[in-house]
């Protein structure tokens, strides 16, 4: 699925950023495109996600799950990437890009540390100085995180403002870039100024492009009938939808973070509580009061705690191509050991709102069902702890 020139999928994204920013943003319009078709630059990406990476990630057959729900689920396992996470994908791919564009220090924001963790790996690879903003909150409740990106050599700046999370964190990083014009600014999923909601996409389609070939090599399977991916700001739901797009008997579900309910005043659920605005350079579904005040985002997950969403996201669940469906702390958490018991599996509490949706949807006994893993719990053991602990 691809924008407009002016980065638009329906109503949502486009550029909306300072004149001090104009030059970069522009820059990098003029040359993502023909840098990633470079067949040197598909070579190079190619071998990293390989060798270093660890790609192609297994796609593997949960008979436990497919038992319990009666059904065939199968788990993408990007928890199985380098660094735990899909956001390895991105990383590598962008520094990359900052490299041909001759740029030679990285700035990125991060929620859960899993991108800033990806930054620092891809910067200490490439010998690059990385600068990570993580908003205070975020830099308790993931601490293993915030010990690797130091020991990567990055600077972890933490952001005290607001709620002190990821929309903290991205905010402190582009009035850091509006004063460094020169950085290269690494931004960890589909949000932000056109062009990064589709070079972001992009860089993940590789998730959906295993998904396809391994189906068909390894099941013969043509199409499943189910993709779903946990949203925050919707990179691995980009990456595990994108080549299903344009196959309509593809159900496509994106779940989003309930908190402690959508209603509840403590949520991140953005595709149902959120109305059109502008955040971190994009126009999209934004949780605002009706001044245009951010509402504070809360979920027991650091990756998901985010008042937007993607705008491709936001025009795939608006125009109903994709469902949304949304999953609580205590549901996620309880599918986090639902798949640890069965399969063996502990995995972050991101993903594991992906794996709460398969109590949600009624599935037939042939269906094929893809749950895309988005990455491995080592961050989370202490909430997990603490959660198991007290016998709820
Ligand atoms: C960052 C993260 C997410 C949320 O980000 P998206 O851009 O929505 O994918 C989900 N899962 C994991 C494991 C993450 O690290």
């Amino acid at each position: 699925m691809k924008p407009t020139i002016d980065g638009f999928y329906g109503n949502f994204g486009g550029a909306f950023v300072p004149e001090m920013l104009h030059k970069n943003v522009e820059e990098l319009k003029n040359n993502y495109i023909t840098i990633l078709s470079d067949s040197e630059f598909k070579k190079e990406l190619a071998g990293l996600l390989k060798n270093y990476v660890g790609r192609p990630t297994p796609l593997y057959k949960a008979e436990n799950l497919s038992r319990i729900y009666k059904t065939n689920v199968f788990l993408k396992r990007e928890d199985l990437n380098h660094t735990g996470a899909h956001k390895i994908n991105n990383a590598l791919g962008q520094i990359l890009l900052a490299k041909k564009m001759g740029k030679t220090s990285i700035i990125a924001e991060t929620g859960a540390g899993q991108h800033g963790v990806a930054t620092a790996t891809a910067c200490a690879l490439f010998g690059l100085p990385c600068k990570v903003f993580m908003g205070e909150l975020d830099i308790e409740r993931q601490a293993p995180n915030v010990a690797r990106m130091k020991m990567l050599g990055a600077e972890v700046i933490p952001a005290l403002s607001g709620s002190k999370t990821l929309k903290d964190a991205t905010n402190e990083a582009i009035r850091y870039w509006i004063a460094n014009p020169e950085a290269y600014y690494l931004i960890g999923s589909v949000v932000g100024p056109h062009p990064y909601p589709d070079l972001v996409a992009r860089l993940q389609a590789v998730i959906s492009k295993e998904i396809k070939q391994q189906l068909l090599t390894e099941n013969s399977i043509e199409n499943p009938d189910y993709v779903i991916a946990c949203v925050g700001g919707g990179s691995n739901a980009a990456g595990a939808f994108y080549h299903f797009i344009d196959n309509e008997d593809v159900k496509l579900v994106a779940v989003e973070a309930a908190g402690e309910g959508v209603n509840t005043g403590k949520s991140a659920a953005t595709f149902q509580l959120g109305s059109l605005g502008v955040i971190h350079g994009n126009q999209t579904l934004v949780m605002q009061n009706s001044e245009g005040q951010i509402i504070e985002p809360y979920s027991i997950s650091a990756g998901l705690d985010y008042p937007g969403i993607g705008p491709m996201l936001a025009e795939l669940l608006t125009s109903k191509r994709c469902i949304g469906l949304d999953a609580t702390d205590l549901e996620a958490l309880e599918a986090a050991k639902l798949l640890t018991q069965q399969e063996g599996i502990i995995p972050a509490l991101e993903s594991a709102h992906a794996i709460a949706a398969l109590e949600k949807i009624k599935f037939k006994p042939t269906d094929v069902v893809v749950v895309n893993l988005s990455g491995r719990g080592d961050k989370d053991m202490d909430t997990y702890m603490n959660y198991f602990k007290n016998g709820k």
